[in-house]
């Protein structure tokens, strides 16, 4: 007899376990996809192991998940012959949560109002632990390649689980099985018929050969080939084809707003496979969430975390495979590799150029995606000089005069008064604040146009970028207004300011009175109702990237 350990689980898995279990979610169906994506994630992972150790495949070079079905006992077996897990991987992976991602879902799950959470577990790929949607018990075999140990993690999901060495005569002889003991509202799991339709539907482009055995003994049928479906060409695959494997490789259920598939040739030969997805990722804003574009040489995947766009489109989920980079790169090299560099620079005017074509093509489609990621894009503009002026002339914005609608800088430049020199914009966090707010008067006046910015990045990006087609962007909180030059109905001559004696005197006072607390009091064209505004000096921070940079402790 070996000894049972027996663990509690984290906190928040536990969490998540009550959620899954208590969800009243119809489609569960999904768990299927995670554990097949898992066990995917498994072989590929081995596959790049035995690029430097060869041996780890022994006498069993083929990856394969085999999904073994058993109605008699309501079970339901996954199995796969990848990398398995040690022991320590096994509490690592099955009693915490790593991922960024989930932990952002758990806090979205636990602000939604009842009914909302079962939703959100549909739109996210919530792992492995969505076994526990429909088994009451799940049994974990893992034997690591090359490894003379094999590990049983058993639970029945209500808060612990226990993890036992396994004889090695009832383990794989690599990688991992995983048995579902069904509950039994989901014996539908045993059904060939719709376990293979599951498959297909959810997993069909998996990168590994996917094998059904309809019952214990039963010979093992094919039902996925494991063909990449980046290596067929674009006219053979159908759009329901690459919203599958954009699931797949996402976590996310929507479907993708953007599809990007080419094949550059020439001094670099890849492949190039990316998607801009409907809906925002949840950890899009988690400084320390990565991109997510996989790199694959060869079809070998080799590593998710070689920053393969820039940070401003780390929405983008896909993939590069490349046959110019040696099987054994390195992590390390990849950095470093001036091939990779090439790809990244490709990679990235291929995805800009799709979403400029949309913006192009289809205003309302492009629309969406800005609402989802505008702010993300433009966080490109101050990081990223190559692209900048592209990048600011894809912005859309809300201003005084959009209503609804959001306007391009393009469309703005077209509608400047003719003596008007600058492209002027009010940054602050709350849009109705900005439109009453009493520094747009002396514009309104004018019919000057004023862009409203409440993105937080916008204080910076406008601190980057100099100018739109010769047009300087200006501050309307910040410095003179240089409104005097601007009539206030075109035609007329611009009136030039009086300086009356009283308001010189008043000036004075008001500069004695205040003391150091201002810089400066003077008269202002800015203002038709209001009596008095503050603004910021010329030079220097505007008022709203004064407030964030203290906010931030700065
Ligand atoms: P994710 O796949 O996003 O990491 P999961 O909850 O699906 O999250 O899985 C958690 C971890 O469990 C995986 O990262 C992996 O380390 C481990 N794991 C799960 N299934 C397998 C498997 N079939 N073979 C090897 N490791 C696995
Ligand atoms: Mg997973």
């Amino acid at each position: 007899e070996k000894p049972v350990e027996n663990h509690v689980f984290e906190a928040d898995v536990a969490r998540l376990l009550h959620l899954m279990v208590h969800s009243v979610y119809s489609d569960k169906d999904v768990f299927l996809r995670e554990l097949i994506s898992n066990a995917a994630d498994a072989c590929e992972k081995l596959r790049y192991e035995a690029i430097s150790a060869p041996e780890l495949l022994s006498d069993d070079p083929t990856p394969r998940i085999t999904l073994t079905l058993d109605a008699d006992n309501n079970r339901l077996v996954v199995e796969d012959n990848g990398i398995g897990m040690s022991r320590d991987d096994m509490v690592e992976a099955l009693g915490t949560i790593a991922r960024s991602g989930t932990r952002a879902f758990m806090e979205r799950v636990e602000a939604a109002k009842a009914g909302e959470g079962a939703q959100l577990i549909g739109q996210f790929g919530v792992g492995f632990y969505s076994a526990f949607m429909v088994a009451d018990k799940v049994d974990v075999v893992s034997r690591h390649a090359g490894s003379a140990h094999a590990w049983l993690w058993s639970s029945d999901g209500k808060g612990s689980y226990t993890v036992t060495e396994a004889n090695i005569s009832d383990a794989p002889a690599r990688g991992t099985r995983i048995t579902m003991h069904l509950m039994d509202d989901a014996k539908s799991y045993t059904s060939k018929w719709d376990v293979e339709r599951i498959v297909k539907d959810q997993s069909g482009h998996v990168p590994v050969p996917i094998d059904l055995i309809e019952k214990p003994g039963a010979e093992a049928e094919r039902i996925g080939d494991g063909t990449a479906l980046w290596t067929k060409s674009r006219s053979d695959i159908t759009k329901e084809e690459y919203a599958d494997f954009y699931r797949g490789l996402s976590g996310q259920y929507d479907e993708p707003a953007l599809t990007v598939h080419f094949r550059a040739e020439g001094r670099h030969e890849y492949t190039g496979l990316a998607f801009v997805p409907e809906s925002k990722p949840l950890d899009m804003f988690d400084p320390s969430a990565k991109g997510r574009m996989k790199l694959y040489v060869k079809r070998v995947f080799i590593t998710d975390d070689a920053e393969l766009l820039p940070r401003y489109l780390r929405f983008v989920r896909g993939l590069v495979d490349t046959s110019d980079l040696p099987l054994n790169v390195s992590r390390e090299m990849i950095q470093e590799s001036p091939i990779l560099a090439a790809i990244r620079k490709g990679l990235t005017n291929r995805v800009l150029t799709a979403i400029e074509k949309l913006a192009e093509n289809d205003a309302d489609a492009f629309a969406k995606l800005w609402d989802a990621f505008g702010a993300v894009l433009k966080e490109g503009i101050y990081d990223d000089f190559e692209r900048r002026s592209q990048l600011i002339a894809l912005s859309r914005f809300r201003t005084t005069t959009s209503d609804e609608a959001t306007r391009s800088l393009a469309d703005y430049v077209k509608d400047m008064k003719d003596a008007q020199a600058a492209i002027y914009y009010l940054t602050g966090d709350n849009l109705d604040r900005l439109k009453a707010s009493p520094q747009l008067e002396g514009f309104r006046a004018r019919g000057i146009e004023v862009l409203l910015l409440t993105d937080s990045v916008d204080s910076f990006w406008v601190t980057a970028a100099p100018d739109f087609e010769g047009k300087p962007f200006k501050s309307i909180t910040q410095g003179a207004a240089d409104l005097a030059q601007v009539p206030k109905a075109d035609g007329e001559a611009p009136v030039v300011p009086e300086t009356t004696e009283a308001v010189t005197g008043f000036i004075a006072f008001a500069k004695t009175t205040l003391g150091d607390t201002v810089s400066d009091v003077r008269a202002s064209e800015r203002l038709t109702e209001s009596a008095v505004c503050l603004v910021a000096p010329e030079q220097g921070y505007d008022r709203q990237l004064e407030k964030l940079l203290q906010g931030s402790g700065r």
